[in-house]
């Protein structure tokens, strides 16, 4: 089974229309330990995203995911936009000539690496990387299993509460030392609720 390009496209803008209703939480979650621009920087990405849609559907998947990436560096701002920017040109490259799902966690984790180098930063910071790199694992350690959506889900949700009792060290949150701790990183969450609705979408059958 490889992935289509209308299932691609379906799973695209399910998370996009997703992190464009949540932009108040992470507005609110930003507005917290950041600048409160979080659920803006992301709405704007995703709208771009969205209007692009059937050019992007249209690519060969390797390209889809680039432009995804490239529209994002344009067009989110912040730090998030180079960040998620990275995750998805990244993903893009390792995704070349190699099929989906079955190298589903290779292309993952490549992307997940670019975040890390483009970030200068790595789990356990408070930051995105704190749930795209536990949701990575899950990839690698439960592939196959025929609940795997389901430890995705549960591993995302999981991994956003447990960054409310860490002290941020990357990030305009870090600026705030101690005082960070107690509240949900905003990047965290925007990578949740996008997982989110990439497994929910596929367990309607994308
Ligand atoms: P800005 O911080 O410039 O206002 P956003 O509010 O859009 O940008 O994004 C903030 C989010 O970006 C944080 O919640 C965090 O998850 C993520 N982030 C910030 N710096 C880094 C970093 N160095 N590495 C990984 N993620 C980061
Ligand atoms: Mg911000």
């Amino acid at each position: 089974m490889s992935l289509q390009p209308d299932t691609f496209k379906s799973l695209v803008k399910a998370a996009a229309e997703q992190v464009i209703a949540s932009a108040p939480e992470l507005t609110a979650l930003d507005q917290a330990i950041g600048d409160g621009d979080h659920g803006a920087n992301m709405k704007r990405g995703f709208e771009a995203v969205l209007s692009k849609l059937d050019t992007i559907g249209a690519q060969p998947l390797d390209e889809a995911l680039k432009s995804i990436g490239k529209t994002l560096v344009m067009t989110v701002g912040g730090a998030s936009g180079p960040l998620y920017g990275s995750f998805f040109l990244a993903a893009g490259e390792a995704l070349h000539d190699k099929t989906l799902p079955e190298n589903l966690a290779d292309v993952f984790g490549r992307g997940v690496d670019a975040v890390s180098a483009r970030g200068r930063s790595h789990a356990g910071e408070k930051t995105m990387l704190d749930v795209l790199v536990p949701v990575l694992e899950t990839l690698k350690s439960e592939a196959g299993r025929p609940d795997l959506i389901e430890r995705i889900r549960a591993t995302a949700s999981e991994s956003v509460e447990r960054t409310a009792p860490m002290q941020a060290t990357k990030g305009r949150a870090s600026f705030l030392g101690a005082r960070s701790i107690g509240h949900i990183d905003p990047g965290a969450k925007s990578s949740c609720l996008m997982l989110h609705a990439v497994c929910s979408r596929l367990e309607e059958g994308a």
